[in-house]
């Protein structure tokens, strides 16, 4: 069975709340276990450019609350690269670094499965860390309740000028390609609509059910976007909508980034700790190129083969329909 004694821990891709308690976890569990641990900077360019440090118990205190990632994150090109992963190795290899948990979204997964299928001697373990929620083999994945949390704060505070002025406020929240927050949040925020990119909404029908609202004397209405919508963003719709729905004063709020930041929820760092818990005991028991993941309130681990080709997260329509019925 494969043996490993120096463990390398980076964060990679976008940033979410979570990451810190789960880099606490890997480090403390490894230690636990007799193994050193390195920190290795800004994701896969940390790796490149040989920016990592030795990390013991006392490196990760008082983490646990902060949002971000104390080892910084990147986007890494070179790392797609021959040339840029074959640097990364033998920097692995001068540390004597024999494993590595990756914590990022389906990027950092590729590239992670790429280059231990290169470099099957450092065995690789990766722990879902993306507000979008968007990877087969874990329900969850780190980031997203707190993200949710934070838009409901927002959409909250929005609905209270929203009530007192009679406006229709079209909020674009984060999601290219997963509607997860925006439908967690719009059933949350009681939103008059919700509109995925897993599912085209007509305009038309958009309209209706906002005139709808005003003859239900409805004094406010907030429609949640996607950032990946088909029809555009919050803008785009807005325009379209203002001429036909006269009665609302029709703003728009783009949240954005404010949505990756802020302190994890109670859920996020339980969700980090037992994730890093168990990726750093599955790299122990000579586990590689696996993801870990929480279903049914229990530690899954899949391949990461599996975790990058299934995309079974269907849309969850009855959730949506739920929300439709509820915001008459
Ligand atoms: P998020 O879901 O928050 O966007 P992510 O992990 O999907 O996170 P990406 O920027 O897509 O974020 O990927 C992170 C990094 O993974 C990239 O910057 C790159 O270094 C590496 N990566 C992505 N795809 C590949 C690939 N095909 N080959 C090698 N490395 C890759």
């Amino acid at each position: 069975m494969r043996k490993i004694s120096k463990l390398g821990v980076l964060t990679s891709g976008g940033d979410a709340p979570g990451m810190n308690p789960c880099i606490r976890s890997v480090v403390r569990t490894a230690i636990y276990n007799g193994l050193q641990v390195v920190g290795i900077r800004r994701g896969y360019q940390g790796l490149i450019e040989d920016d990592m440090y030795d990390m013991n118990t006392r490196s990760v205190s008082n983490i646990l609350d902060l949002g971000g990632t104390i080892l910084k994150t990147a986007r890494c090109l070179p790392f797609r690269t021959d040339e840029g992963m074959e640097t990364a190795y033998q920097n692995l290899k001068k540390h004597e670094i024999d494993a590595i948990v990756v914590i990022g979204g389906d990027g950092t997964f590729t590239g992670a499965l790429r280059f231990s299928q290169k470099y099957p001697d450092i065995a690789v373990l990766g722990v879902p860390g993306t507000i979008d929620n968007d990877l087969y083999g874990s329900t969850y994945t780190l980031g997203f309740d707190t993200a949710t949390n934070t838009v409901i704060e927002a959409i909250d505070k929005i609905r209270d000028t929203a009530d007192a002025h009679d406006r229709l406020f079209f909020i674009e929240v984060m999601g290219r390609d997963s509607g997860a927050i925006a439908l967690r949040a719009g059933i949350s925020c009681g939103a008059e609509a919700i509109l995925l990119p897993e599912k085209e909404t007509a305009i038309e029908n958009l309209i209706e059910n906002l005139k709808g609202g005003q003859y239900n004397k409805k004094s406010s209405s907030i429609v949640i976007v996607a950032e990946g919508d088909k029809h555009g963003g919050a803008y785009d719709i807005a325009k379209i909508v203002q001429k036909e729905v006269k009665f609302y004063d029709v703003k728009v709020t783009i949240l954005g980034h404010l949505q990756r930041g802020g302190s994890p929820s109670a859920f996020d760092r339980i969700l980090g700790s037992r994730l890093g818990y168990a990726a750093v005991n599955a790299l122990i028991a000579g586990k590689s190129q696996m993801m870990v993941g929480l279903e049914a309130n229990h530690i899954k681990i899949t391949s990461l083969e599996e975790a990058l080709n299934q995309h079974d997260f269907k849309l969850e329509e009855d959730l949506l329909q739920m929300a439709e019925i509820l915001s008459i």
